[in-house]
């Protein structure tokens, strides 16, 4: 039987502290999806809709409160239960949440790869829990993931440098970076990508461009040499508003294929 992996939009953006407009991503980036300028082809060789088949449970109808994260949770936990692997397309990163909380009741603790500029652990930003600043910490506050990963950090501060310290977070500066140093991590893995970790030259439709940052070249490295089994995905932070011909949401397609690919593979190696 041919993997089964599950788009679901996303679009939310009330918890942005600065700027609007990730909730009009999920469109573009399928439109950027399906567009015939490119092809349905993955770099390890798989093919959309011949290796695995790419189901679109289109957009979650939102309404911007707290009361979203139990509709976003019940999204997701039915499609795991339909035997999809569920691909969310943001929004904001707020909802990386919600959609760990409902992975992680699927398949226990997760091990997170986190593709980021920021390292979202703030306690609080604004005095919101809920704040796109946050996720990561109520993640981990909450026990649902067994290690956190996070590639492309740029902008430490003391707080969040004291939160990464308190919950064990494991930080892999952009100032060392290379793919290489980034570990291989365990199933059931849940891997997420705010595109502010790409660098702006490369996707600049995003809220909070941060100079000095990841290619895309080597996002797909870290993540070609990832083994574990994957639970779920995100691809967070797209902005068309700031967009510059498409560019963020074509490399935002490109990532979804190749995330897609990677699930399947890993899938066939238990
Ligand atoms: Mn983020
Ligand atoms: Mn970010």
């Amino acid at each position: 039987m041919r993997p089964l992996i599950e788009l679901i939009g996303l679009p939310s953006d009330s918890n942005s502290s600065f700027e609007r407009g990730s909730a009009l991503a999920p469109p573009a980036i399928r439109a950027a999806l399906w567009s015939d300028r490119g092809n349905l082809a993955c770099e390890n060789g798989m093919e959309i809709g011949q290796d695995f088949e790419l189901r679109d449970r289109g957009d979650l109808q939102l309404f911007e409160r707290a009361e979203d994260d139990a509709l976003i949770r019940a999204a997701v936990s039915e499609s795991i239960a339909s035997g999809a692997v569920p691909l969310v397309l943001g929004g904001d990163h707020a909802l990386t949440h919600p959609v760990v909380q409902a992975v992680h009741a699927a398949h226990g603790p997760l091990t997170i790869l986190h593709f980021d500029a920021h390292p979202d652990l703030y306690e609080l930003f604004d005095g919101n829990p809920r704040s796109h600043a946050s996720p990561f910490a109520r993640i981990m506050e909450a026990g649902l993931a067994r290690r956190l990963v996070q590639v492309g950090i740029r902008t430490l501060n003391r707080h969040c440098r004291e939160q990464a310290e308190r919950f064990g977070v494991e930080i892999l500066p952009m100032a060392e970076f290379t793919p290489d140093r980034v570990p291989v991590l365990p199933g059931p893995l849940y891997i997420s990508i705010d595109l502010d970790g790409i660098d702006p030259s490369e996707a600049p439709g995003v809220s909070h461009p941060e100079p000095g940052g990841l290619t895309v070249r080597e996002v797909l490295a870290v993540l070609r040499r990832q083994t574990g089994w994957i639970g779920g995905a995100d691809i967070v932070e797209y902005n068309p508003r700031f967009d510059q011909h498409e560019r963020t949401a074509i490399v935002a397609a490109k990532l979804l294929r190749e995330l897609a690919a990677l699930i399947t593979r890993n899938a066939s190696r238990g």
